[in-house]
C-alpha cells in the first residue's frame, strides 16, 4: 500500500468486481437484481419473503463519541470492520450505509464513502447520484409542495362545484370517485359512492380542504447547497392570483420522505406512511397529510425503485448496501430497516450486519435504539463505539478544531493530560450505550500523529469505564488487516448476553419521553419548553400523535445544547423552543436550543452550513 494516497487515488486504483459476480457470491439469485451500471444493483425486496425462514446474523451498530467538526471515521471505521471479518476472518458480513448528501459532499466535510484503504468503491458512484434515490425524493417531495399550494390557489378562486368537477376524474365519460378519495368520503361520514347524489353540503366538505396557508410545514427541497434558496417567496407570477407566501428550501435529504424511507419496512407500509404525513392544518386545527391531497399513489410510485437498497462492494470487495441517509442532528440519521433486513438474512446465523448512526452516540445510536430499532423490532448484538485521540483532547480542553484549518500542536504531538481529561467524553457514552443493555467495543481510530502511549491510555480507560474491550485500529491506513483485532473483539461481544431494551415507553406523555431523553442521556438536570413547544404538545396529543417516539434535534457537537461545550457539561436545563411531528415517518420531534441555536442547527441541513468548497475530496472525481 502506498501510505499517503489520497482517497480517490486509492479508490481507483483498485477495480471492483463486476456486480452481478458480487450478486452471486452473496446468494443472489439473478432475477433478484436490477443492474445500474457494471458496480451498482438494486436488490428486490422479494428476497425477504425466499429468506424468511433464514435465521437473521447478528447486528452490530457502530457509534461514536462526541465528534469535531471533521468526523472521527465512523464510516471508516465501519468498512474496516467488515473488510476484516469478511476477507481476513472469513465470517459472512454486509455494511449497511447511508447514502451521502450533495450537502456535505460538496462542502468542507466531502464524500461518506469512508477513507484510506476502507472504502466503498468506486467513490464517484457512491457519493453521487447512486442509484438516484435522492433524486426520487426530490421529485417525490416537491410533487406534494406543489400540491398544497396548487389546492389552496383552486379552494379559493372556485365554486365547490368547479372544485368537485376538477377533483373528481371523468374515466371513459363516467365521472367516479378513486379510491383514495372514497377512502376520504368514508373519512368525513359520507357513505356514498356515486358522485351524482352527493348534496351540496356534502360536495363542499368533500371539496374543500381549508388548509391554513400560516401552518404549512411542508417544505420544497433541494440537495444542494444553495444558501439563497433559504427563504423564497412563492406565486408571484400573476396567474397565482397573488396567493403569495413565504417559503423555503431544506436540503433533500432532510424530507420526511427520506426519513419514511428509512423507515419503512415493505412497499405497502411505504405508501400507508406517505400518506399519514401531515402537511399543515385546515382552519379549524386539524391535521391536513397527503392523503387528504389525493397524492398518496402518486409520491409511491415516485418512490417504487427508492425503496430497493443499492449493493455496491468494500476496497476488498466485501458487500455493502447503500440506502436512506437523513442526518442524525435534525433527522434520525441512520440507514435503512429494509438494507438492514436483508443482510441480516444474506449474512445467515453466524454472520454480521455492520451499520451506522451518524454523529455521537448521544444522538445517532440513541435514535437507532428508541425509532430505529422499534420500527424494525430488530434487537442489535454489539456497539461498537469509535473515538479518536484528537476528539478526546478537544474534549480535554484542547484548543477548537476547526473544518479546513491546520490542527494545533496539541493535536499532533503527545499530551497525555489532554487525553486523560477528555476521556470524560468516551466514558459518559459508553454508560448511554449500557443504558440499553448492550456490550459496548470501543474502536479507537489511530492517526498517524498518534503515540502508542495516548493509544495505550485511552484502550485502558475505556476498559476501565466498562466497555467490554477496546481496540486500536488501523484500517484507514492498512484496510481490513488493520482491524482483525477490532473483528475478534466484535465477534466476542457479540456472544455475550445481551439485555437490550428501550429507554421510555411510548406511552409515557411527550414530555416525560422528553425529559428521560435530557436527564439519562444528556446528562440535563431538566428540560425547559418554549410556549410555542407546549402548545405545540397539546396539540399533537389531542390529535392523537402522543403515543410516537421522540427525534430531539439537537447539536451534535456537545452533549448539551451548546456546542462550545466540550467534555460532559453539567448542570444545565435543555431548552425546547419549539416540537414539530413527521407523522408518516412516525415521530415527534424537538428542537433543542435558543431561537438562535436552533436556527443555526438548522442551516445544517437547510442549504447554508455546508458552504460550497471549490477544492475538496471530489474537485478530483473527474
Ligand atoms: P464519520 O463517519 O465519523 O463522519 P469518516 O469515516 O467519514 O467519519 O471520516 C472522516 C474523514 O476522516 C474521512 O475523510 C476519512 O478519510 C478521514 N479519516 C478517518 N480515519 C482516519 C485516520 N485514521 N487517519 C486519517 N484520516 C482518517
Amino acid at each position: 500500500f502506498v501510505f499517503f494516497s489520497s482517497d480517490i487515488e486509492i479508490s481507483r486504483a483498485q477495480s471492483p468486481k463486476a456486480v452481478d459476480v458480487l450478486a452471486k457470491e452473496i446468494g443472489l439469485l439473478t432475477d433478484e437484481i436490477e443492474i445500474y451500471g457494471q458496480t451498482k444493483a438494486k436488490v428486490r425486496l422479494s428476497l425477504l419473503e425466499r429468506l424468511k425462514d433464514q435465521p437473521d446474523g447478528k447486528y452490530v451498530l457502530v457509534a461514536g463519541i462526541t465528534p469535531t467538526p471533521l468526523g472521527e471515521g465512523k464510516s471508516t471505521v465501519t468498512i474496516g470492520l467488515v473488510q476484516a471479518l469478511t476477507a481476513h476472518l472469513d465470517i459472512n458480513s454486509f455494511a449497511c450505509l447511508r447514502q451521502p448528501s450533495q450537502g456535505p459532499t460538496f462542502g468542507v466535510k466531502g464524500g461518506a464513502a469512508g477513507g484510506g484503504y476502507a472504502q466503498v468503491i468506486p467513490m464517484e458512484e457512491f457519493n453521487l447520484h447512486l442509484t438516484g434515490d435522492i433524486h426520487a425524493i426530490t421529485a417525490a417531495n416537491n410533487l406534494l409542495a406543489a400540491a398544497i399550494d396548487a389546492r389552496i390557489l383552486h379552494e379559493n378562486t372556485q365554486s365547490d362545484k368547479a372544485l368537485y368537477n376538477r377533483l373528481v376524474p371523468v374515466v371513459n365519460g363516467v365521472r367516479g370517485f378513486s379510491a383514495i378519495q372514497l377512502a376520504r368520503l368514508r373519512r368525513l361520514g359520507i357513505n356514498k359512492s356515486d358522485p351524482g347524489t352527493l348534496t351540496e353540503e356534502e360536495v363542499s366538505k368533500f371539496a374543500r380542504l381549508d388548509i391554513d396557508p400560516s401552518t404549512i410545514t411542508w417544505q420544497r427541497v433541494v440537495d444542494t447547497n444553495d444558501r439563497f434558496l433559504r427563504k423564497i417567496t412563492v406565486g408571484q407570477a400573476n396567474t397565482e392570483k397573488g396567493f403569495i407566501r413565504q417559503a423555503q428550501f431544506d436540503i433533500a435529504v432532510a424530507s420526511e420522505i427520506m426519513a419514511i424511507l428509512a423507515l419503512t419496512t415493505s412497499l405497502q407500509d411505504m405508501k400507508e406512511r406517505l400518506g399519514k404525513m401531515v402537511v399543515a392544518n385546515d382552519k379549524k386545527g386539524e391535521p391536513v397529510t397527503a392523503e387528504d391531497l389525493g397524492v398518496t399513489g402518486a409520491l409511491a410510485v415516485l418512490m417504487k425503485d427508492a425503496i430497493k437498497p443499492t449493493l455496491m462492494q468494500t476496497l476488498e470487495g466485501t458487500p455493502v448496501f447503500v440506502h436512506a441517509g437523513p442526518f442524525a442532528n435534525i433527522a434520525h440519521g441512520n440507514s435503512s430497516v429494509l438494507a438492514d433486513k436483508i443482510a441480516l438474512k444474506l449474512v445467515g446465523e453466524t454472520g454480521f450486519v455492520v451499520t451506522e448512526a451518524g454523529f455521537g452516540a448521544d444522538i445517532g445510536m440513541e435514535k437507532f435504539f428508541n425509532i430505529k430499532c422499534r420500527a424494525s423490532g430488530l434487537v442489535p448484538s454489539v456497539v461498537v463505539l469509535v473515538a479518536t485521540v484528537r476528539a478526546l483532547k478537544m474534549h480535554g480542553g484542547g484548543p477548537n478544531v476547526t473544518a479546513g484549518a491546520p490542527l494545533k500542536k496539541e493535536y499532533t504531538e503527545e499530551n497525555l493530560q489532554l487525553v486523560a481529561d477528555g476521556c470524560c467524553n468516551l466514558q459518559k457514552q459508553i454508560q448511554i450505550a449500557q443504558l440499553f443493555g448492550v456490550p459496548v467495543v470501543v474502536a479507537l481510530n489511530v492517526f498517524k500523529t498518534d503515540s502508542v502511549a495516548e493509544v495505550d491510555l485511552v484502550c485502558k480507560i475505556a476498559k476501565q469505564s466498562g466497555a467490554f474491550d477496546a481496540v486500536p485500529c488501523n484500517h484507514w491506513s492498512a484496510g481490513g488487516r488493520g482491524a482483525v483485532k477490532l473483528a475478534q473483539a466484535v465477534e466476542k461481544a457479540a456472544r455475550q448476553k445481551n439485555s437490550f431494551k428501550y429507554l421510555y415507553s411510548l406511552e409515557l406523555p411527550i414530555v416525560e419521553k422528553i425529559r428521560i431523553i435530557a436527564q439519562k442521556v444528556y446528562g440535563a438536570e431538566d428540560i425547559e419548553l418554549s410556549l410555542a413547544a407546549q402548545t405545540q404538545i397539546d396539540r399533537y396529543t389531542r390529535q392523537g400523535f402522543g403515543n410516537l417516539p421522540i427525534c430531539m434535534a439537537k447539536t451534535h457537537l456537545s452533549l448539551s445544547h451548546q456546542p462550545e461545550r466540550k467534555g460532559v457539561p453539567t448542570g444545565f436545563i435543555l431548552p425546547i423552543s419549539d416540537v414539530r411531528a413527521s407523522i408518516g415517518a412516525g415521530f415527534i420531534y424537538p428542537l433543542v436550543g435558543t431561537v438562535s441555536a436552533v436556527k443555526n442547527q438548522f442551516h445544517v441541513c437547510c442549504l447554508s452550513s455546508f458552504e460550497l468548497q471549490p477544492v475538496n475530496n471530489c474537485s478530483d472525481m473527474i
